[in-house]
């Protein structure tokens, strides 16, 4: 059905010395490559949520999230792709001027409803939705199809060459799917968000076989979620001129930060082989100033 290109998910190695003197390999899978706008890991947690969509004669479909959210924007243009109306359900009022995202996922054809902070949190729809004809997919695409689909990320990569792999958590969605898909593999996964302890049984309600070999860390959020500090955006433009690889600062920055200092604190025994993946989200730095980032 959908199709980014997989064979663009190719992996990155980068060599920084710290990797050499803690002994340790770290690859990353740039899912971030894979499409223009469906970037990373949403593409995969859509496709099943989608599916169901098609298979149940649905032609409109309903998300949530927020003015810059990589969701709203992913799905607008998969409903775009899939010849399936859109319409994202918006945290706060309507603004007087769209931010970028909104403004391409409008372009894709994506209708808003906007609700004050209130209402969102209640995800409470307007009268008359859903119709008979729409189909909801949870926000950050929640549950247990946008896990399966997120399981499927291991069909781009050798999970066997590889004992431990990394990535960035906003519901678990993605991190649970790699649970699922890798067991012999440690999956720890770096929240972006300030204390949110609910994570963790999130993720262990999407697992299929009540694993328990995962981690999650709370403590590289830099304030919250989408917050972000000069130290990090430093970070962001030393590890691009470094490895060529550039990041975000609501997700991947916040990651690869996290994964150097690990390795640096020594939370990998030597001779690991770390996969991070990078799950994309860069349409998401349209919202810093310009020139404060150098990629
Ligand atoms: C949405 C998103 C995540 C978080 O994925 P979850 O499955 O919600 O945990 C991570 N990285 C990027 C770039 C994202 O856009």
């Amino acid at each position: 059905m959908l199709s980014p290109d997989l064979s663009c998910a190719i992996t990155d190695h980068p060599d920084l010395p710290l990797f050499n003197s803690e002994q340790v390999t770290v690859d990353v899978l740039r899912l971030d490559k894979m499409h223009e706008v469906i970037s990373g890991n949403k593409w995969f947690k859509l496709k099943y949520y989608l599916e169901q969509a098609k298979q149940q004669q649905k032609d409109h479909i309903i998300t949530f999230g927020g003015a810059w959210s990589n969701h709203i924007i992913a799905t607008a243009a998969a409903g775009h792709l899939l010849g399936l109306r859109t319409t994202g359900i918006i945290r706060g009022e309507r603004p007087s001027r769209y931010s970028t995202t909104l403004e391409k996922a409008s372009e894709l054809g994506m209708q808003f409803v906007f609700l004050n902070r209130e209402e969102y949190k209640e995800k409470k729809l307007p009268a008359g939705l859903p119709g008979k004809n729409d189909y909801i997919i949870p926000e950050g695409g929640y549950g247990p199809p946008g896990a399966t689909g997120a399981a499927d990320i291991v069909n781009v990569f050798s999970s066997r060459n590889y004992t431990h792999i990394v990535c960035a958590v906003g519901t678990g969605t993605t991190m649970a799917g790699l649970i699922n898909a890798c067991p012999m593999q440690q999956v720890t996964g770096i929240s972006v968000l300030k204390n949110n302890f609910e994570l963790e049984k999130n993720i262990s309600s999407l697992l299929d076989r009540g694993q328990h070999n995962f981690k999650l860390l709370h403590d590289h959020h830099f304030g919250g979620y989408a917050k972000h500090t000069p130290a990090l955006l430093q970070f962001m433009n030393d590890f691009y001129a470094q490895t060529g690889i550039p990041s975000d600062f609501v997700y991947t920055g916040k990651l690869f930060f996290a994964v150097t200092s690990l390795i640096r604190g020594k939370y990998f025994p030597p001779h690991s082989k770390i996969l991070v993946i990078h799950s994309g989200g860069l349409q998401g730095n349209t919202s810093l100033d310009k020139g404060t980032l150098i990629f």
